[in-house]
């Protein structure tokens, strides 16, 4: 458990400052040396994903008793956070994997479901996907076209759903897959979770995207594909729950990687500024330009004490729907502004893909958008603060 009370200042514990330490020296000499390729090549490296599986980075926060390492919430978002400061596609994968996929499982799943889907998840053997998001609409659930229908003794899944993460590439596994289910007259969402491999469900290939470019999102189209009863996650009808609930904690992955990519992006900016001279002098002596990086510094520190706020909250039981959305809205324009200003000050070569400093910009838009739009998330704090329905 992480030390924090409401007015004292948050310190990792010995446990996850180490944890800490592994992950940083992992991302410094297995993933740095290699992620401008990757970037460049789009390559979705999947044996170094399967390393970090094998450090227990998709297990941390999960229980023991499913294949995780019981560490909790604020030491994944370490981990996240730590990944993002060297390379956001990895951090999303690993991200994604557990809160968006593993969690609903934990949640909402059955004991065989958890043995099946969560326990290989958390040791990571294999990568699971959620679906929501359809090219018709991704914040507003209601507009999902998607259906389920019955028909001898399964369910018949057809629809399209859009930009999902991890759902098509060698260590994918299953999707879980909100849907219509005709109910007594209505149609309420249900969540299934379908196999890769199951025929009638077809992973497009990978977008090509502005960043990210190292993990995988696709397009997927559900064709007349047949699953059986055992595929249905949580309560018939309750699929808008499945997907709401385990996106809270989402928020607080994205938000760490907003911390993790700002913080790269600082370090970058910093180094480059001690070293560039303009004038006769090193450009970090002019006062536009430390100010800049002073700003960022303070900025940083304060997304990262929303960040593990809400994980802290998580991980005691209590509610943190508006910390959460706080912490990825503020952290997310951090990440940003960090970005931009990294290639301010690098000036024309922070223009020039020799470096990390332009991919840090290309990844840092999506955070502003995924997992809630920071306009949806001012939207979840003002209903939290009984301002609107
Ligand atoms: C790289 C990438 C990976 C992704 N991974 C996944 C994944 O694994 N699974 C998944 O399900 N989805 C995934 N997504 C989808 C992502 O969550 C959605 O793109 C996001 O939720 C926004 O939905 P949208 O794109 O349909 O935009 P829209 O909902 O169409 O929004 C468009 C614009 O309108 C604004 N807007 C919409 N409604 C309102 C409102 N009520 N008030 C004010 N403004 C509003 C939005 O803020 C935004 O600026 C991914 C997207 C990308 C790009």
């Amino acid at each position: 458990m992480s030390t924090m009370t409401s007015c004292q200042m948050f310190e990792l514990t010995d446990d996850q400052r180490a944890l800490r330490d592994t992950i940083r020296e992992f991302a410094e000499s297995e993933i740095a040396p290699h992620a401008g390729e990757w970037d460049e090549t789009h390559h979705f490296p999947a044996d170094v994903v399967r390393q970090l599986g094998e450090l227990g980075a998709m297990g941390v926060a999960f229980p023991e008793e499913y294949g995780g390492l019981g560490a909790g919430a604020v030491a994944m978002a370490v981990v996240v956070e730590e990944l993002a400061r060297i390379d956001s596609s990895i951090a999303v994968t690993v991200g994604a994997n557990v809160s968006i996929a593993g969690e609903p499982v934990l949640l909402f799943g059955t004991e065989e479901q958890k043995q099946r889907w969560l326990v290989p998840l958390a040791r990571g053997e294999h990568l699971g996907a959620f679906a929501s998001t359809e090219p018709g609409g991704g914040s507003d659930v209601r507009a999902s076209t998607t259906s389920a229908r019955r028909e001898d003794g399964c369910w018949v899944i057809n629809g399209t759903k859009a930009f999902i993460t991890n759902a098509g590439n060698e260590l994918s596994a299953f999707v879980i897959v909100t849907a219509r289910t005709p109910i007594d007259g209505g149609a309420p969402l249900s969540a299934f979770i379908v196999p890769n491999g199951t025929l009638g469900y077809e992973p497009q290939k990978p977008y090509r995207k502005l960043g990210w470019h190292a993990s995988d999102t696709r397009e997927l189209v559900f064709n007349d594909c047949r699953v059986p009863d055992e595929a249905l996650l949580g309560p018939l009808g309750k699929g808008a729950r499945v997907f709401l609930t385990p996106l809270d904690g989402g928020r607080i992955g994205v938000a760490a990687m907003s911390v993790g990519l700002a913080q790269g992006a600082l370090e970058q900016a910093t180094a480059y500024a001690k070293e560039r001279t303009a004038f006769g002098a090193p450009i970090a002596r002019q006062q536009a330009i430390h100010f800049k990086l002073a700003d960022l510094k303070t900025q940083i520190e304060a997304a990262r004490l929303l960040t593990y706020r809400a994980a802290a909250l998580k991980e005691a039981g209590k509610p943190f729907t508006e910390e959460a959305a706080a912490a990825k809205l503020f952290a997310s324009e951090v990440a940003v502004r960090a970005a931009e200003e990294n290639l301010q000050i690098h000036g024309g070569f922070g223009y020039i893909e020799e470096s990390a400093v332009p991919r840090f910009y290309r990844d840092a838009k999506i955070l502003t958008i995924g997992e809630g739009t920071s306009e949806i998330l001012r939207y979840v704090i003002a209903r939290q603060m009984g301002l609107t329905e």
